[in-house]
């Protein structure tokens, strides 16, 4: 402070020997550094200028994943729990699954995606939103700019589409783009989709089997069929009871489908069975169960074999050329469905042409949908 007194002194003669002319030039030259120390320190520190969170979205039936910076930062079922009087939003995802059944008359749980589309607006919006603030905070002065990329069914309409926009638009995105599904599994697989070798994607999710061919940056060929993971669900449900007197619900069939869900009655590495304790349909009386994986992949035939006629009418309707690619590389299997025990075996037993299951089926879309996220100005096919 003592050393900067003389200075200031020294400083205010010599200002005071300038014409005005050099005085104005100097004053312009000081704001001028001042001005852009100050800009670069604070877009350093905080990002307050042009700042734009950039997200993907995978927007599943059953569950929705939030990637930011190839990380995924949300990955919850795709509920919301809402309050039956005010219509406001309770709890999102594994807290709103976890009141599913259970909230009585009072509260409402509600998966807003059916079968792939939206089926309830309102709750769609709401359960973006409450994903997107489970993104873990930055520090920003102002709600950014979100730019998104959400991910949608190939055999979407023009409604639909333009439904998923409006949820995302309404739930904060201000620059949203869209990606088909499939597309973003074979990105999510590593597969170069701009190439002209064809590849085959099928993604098994909740609501939908997925079933695309892929060349050029394009969807060439595809089926969509409303039989997945959640109908995996009901077979089960109806199976138990039916063979085992036994009442039990959703989320108990699908600890059953996770445990010994298979597509095959026999497998190479068996798996123990599955003890389900529940209520007798008819006495009420509590049962305890073993069900085996057996009995799982004979209650499944049915549903199984839909998805493997779907893969054949998808395989009918490619063009031969890109059928060549196809049996040369082989089919990929995307999707929690992809799970199944003994799913990939069975399938390649059938169609003759080698399945191969992606590394990461539940998290293949997401990843892609981020690595679309990168590329919003390279992709010629994300959706506007
Ligand atoms: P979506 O994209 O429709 O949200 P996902 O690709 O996330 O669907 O897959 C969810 C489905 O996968 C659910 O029906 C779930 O039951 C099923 N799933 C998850 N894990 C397994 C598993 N280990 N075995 C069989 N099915 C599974
Ligand atoms: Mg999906």
């Amino acid at each position: 402070m003592t050393a900067m007194i003389p200075s200031y002194f020294f400083f205010e003669k010599k200002w005071q020997r300038l014409d005005n002319f050099k005085k104005k030039h100097y004053l312009c030259a000081i704001l001028d550094t001042l001005f852009i120390h100050l800009t670069i320190r604070t877009e350093k520190s905080m990002g307050i200028f042009s700042f734009t969170q950039e997200i993907a979205i995978d927007l599943g039936t059953a569950n929705t994943i939030i990637i930011v910076n190839d990380q995924v930062v949300v990955d919850e079922p795709s509920v919301v729990a809402i309050n039956r009087s005010d219509n406001k939003m309770v709890a999102v995802g594994r807290k709103a699954q976890q009141m599913i059944g259970k909230g009585g008359t009072r509260i409402d749980t509600v998966r807003p995606l059916r079968d792939g589309v939206i089926a309830d607006f309102y709750a769609c919006e709401m359960m973006i939103r409450g994903m997107i603030q489970m993104i873990p905070k930055q520090t920003h002065l102002f709600t950014p700019n979100i730019r998104m990329v959400v991910c949608i069914p190939s055999g979407s309409t023009e409604v639909e589409i333009r439904a998923v926009r409006d949820s995302s638009e309404h739930a904060g995105g201000r620059d949203v783009y869209m990606i088909y599904e499939p597309m973003a599994a074979a990105i999510g697989m590593g597969i170069d989709v701009e190439s002209p070798e064809g590849c085959m994607i099928v993604d098994i999710g909740g609501g939908t089997t997925e079933i695309a061919v892929i060349s050029l940056g394009g969807i060439v060929a595809n089926k969509s069929i409303k039989i997945a993971g959640d109908d995996f669900n009901s077979d089960i449900v109806e199976y138990m009871g039916r063979m085992h007197n036994l009442r039990i619900d959703e989320p108990t069939a699908e600890r059953i489908k996770i445990a010994v869900g298979s597509a095959l009655p026999e497998l190479d590495e068996p798996l123990d069975d599955f003890v389900v304790i529940g209520p007798n349909k008819v006495t009420a009386l509590p049962m305890t169960v073993p069900v085996s994986y057996q009995e799982i992949a004979h209650c499944l035939e049915k549903s199984i074999a839909k998805v493997e006629n779907a893969v054949l009418q998808a395989l009918e309707s490619t063009p031969p050329e890109l059928y060549a690619d196809i049996v040369k590389r082989g089919i990929y299997l995307a999707g929690g469905g992809a799970l199944l025990h003994g799913l990939a075996k069975r399938l390649t037993d059938k169609i003759t042409i080698p399945f191969h299951v992606a590394e990461d089926p539940l998290h293949a879309v997401a990843r892609g949908t981020g690595i679309a996220l990168k590329n919003v100005r390279n992709f010629a096919f994300l959706i506007r």
